[in-house]
């Protein structure tokens, strides 16, 4: 992609409204734009990271055989009373449609899935299943001042599964819970991600939430030192702040716990991206959704619901693997691998070499941004620095006599010189 032909404006100064260090720089870099609190447009480069991170996020769920699908936003009141939580979810945006008919925009799915379940499940054969799907959710949040970490419109992956036995349910959401922690490893937030007790709802004693850890964060989680993941792996583990008064879930949470032992954990200011729970038969049993068991008795599908956030994870990481300079994205993530600045576009045999490099690089499937403005050598470095491509590639007068690239990285800073065709990575 040319740089000059990009619908993007870098800027200096923004809306004051955006007090947040995610909104600022991702404002700043043209990744978005406010449309107003907590509603945003996503321009060439934001879509292009949160497609990647969806996209991330897609085959993982594809890849423990969940299958993808896509259900409406637009949702008919009489859903919502049927479990209960037309008024019960204080957050749901509700409006008029033709016929004066009530709506609602979705901030949830269950009243959408599990009635479309009962369409493919009758008899026990038919389970388990597990659909997904990546699409905008609505909420009327009452504090929408954190840019993309807080959305009234934002993007969410919900999963869905329908078993025949809470063991089924049970081994279907450990799968999922690796998943997530994979998922967030290749957007870059592996190191600071850890899976937290939150208190459950009706039907399970806990769920589990995928905590990231920053001063950003509105919640707070208390650290296990010493905690080994799903898989055996000594990982980080925390309680939310939700139950950490409670002494009996303690124990059941702490091996060997013992009154005084909450001394030891360790308390930090943490982003809920992600959130999984065992529903149980709650939405299955208000739906009516049933199947013929063994003996062709009916049956309510054991259900569990699983969320991550792509918008609020695409928040995060600009909020915390970022420095001074501007934004720092992952390889997975970001909008291209390089960006390739051409010194001195008046120079003919300068603009020659650049011209190959990019030629090279596409001709190589590398992504990169191809800064071929006429502007200043300063004006590019620093708009390479707060768009935060992985690499920076630059050719210079100097550089195409000799025929070297000198290639930055981003995140260290680190210098190279190689000769043209050779990369960094
Ligand atoms: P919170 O406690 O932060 O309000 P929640 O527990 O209501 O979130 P869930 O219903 O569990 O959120 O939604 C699943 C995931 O969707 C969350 O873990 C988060 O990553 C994302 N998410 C939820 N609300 C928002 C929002 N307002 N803006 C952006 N992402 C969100
Ligand atoms: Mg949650």
């Amino acid at each position: 992609m040319r740089r000059s032909q990009l619908f993007l404006k870098t800027r200096k100064d923004i809306s004051k409204e955006e007090v947040s260090r995610n909104a600022q720089l991702l404002t700043r870099g043209g990744y978005v734009n406010q449309v107003m609190a907590g509603v945003y447009s996503y321009l060439p480069l934001g879509l292009r990271v949160l497609t990647k991170i969806e996209q991330i996020v897609r085959e993982e769920m594809n890849a423990i055989g969940s299958q993808e699908i896509l259900m409406p936003a637009l949702h008919p009141r009489e859903i919502w009373e049927t479990t209960g939580r037309w008024d019960a979810v204080d957050v749901l945006f509700k409006l008029k449609g033709a016929g004066d008919r009530d709506l609602a925009l979705g901030p949830t799915h269950e009243e959408v899935v599990t009635p479309l379940a009962s369409t493919v499940i009758n008899s026990y054969r038919d389970l388990p299943q597990a659909v997904y799907h990546i699409q905008t959710k609505f909420r009327n949040e009452a504090r929408a001042k954190s840019g993309l970490l807080r959305g009234r419109e934002f993007r969410m992956k919900d999963l869905y599964s329908f078993h025949t036995t809470q063991e089924d349910l049970d081994t279907f959401y450990d799968r999922v819970m690796a998943a997530y922690m994979k998922i967030y490893r290749r957007i870059g937030l592996g190191e600071r991600t850890f899976i937290t007790y939150a208190s459950g709802g009706t039907f399970s004693k806990y769920s589990h939430e995928f905590q990231t850890l920053t001063d950003a964060g509105e919640d707070i989680v208390y650290e296990i030192p010493g905690h080994t993941d799903v898989l055996g792996v000594p990982e980080r583990f925390g309680i939310n702040s939700e139950i950490i008064e409670d002494q009996e879930a303690l124990a059941g949470i702490l091996p060997n716990y013992k009154a005084g032992d909450e001394a030891k954990l360790v308390k930090h200011k943490a982003i809920e991206v992600g959130n999984i729970f065992k529903l149980g038969t709650r939405f299955s049993k208000a739906c009516g959704l049933t199947f013929a068991d063994r003996d062709g008795k009916p049956q309510h599908p054991i259900m569990g619901c699983y969320g991550i956030g792509p918008s609020r994870m695409m928040g995060t990481i600009a909020e915390i693997l970022s420095d001074d300079k501007g934004l720092v994205w992952p390889d997975e993530v970001a909008p291209f691998r390089v960006t390739l600045i051409n010194l001195k576009t008046s120079d003919a045999s300068t603009t020659q070499a650049a011209e190959s490099l990019y030629t090279a690089l596409q001709q190589a499937k590398v992504d990169v941004l191809y800064d071929d403005r006429d502007t200043s050598a300063g004006e590019k470095f620093a708009d390479a620095d707060l768009l935060g491509c992985p690499w920076q590639a630059v050719v210079g007068p100097k550089g195409a006599e000799k025929g070297v690239v000198e290639w930055t990285n981003r995140k260290t800073g680190a210098k190279q010189e190689l000769p043209v065709g050779q990369w960094p990575w």
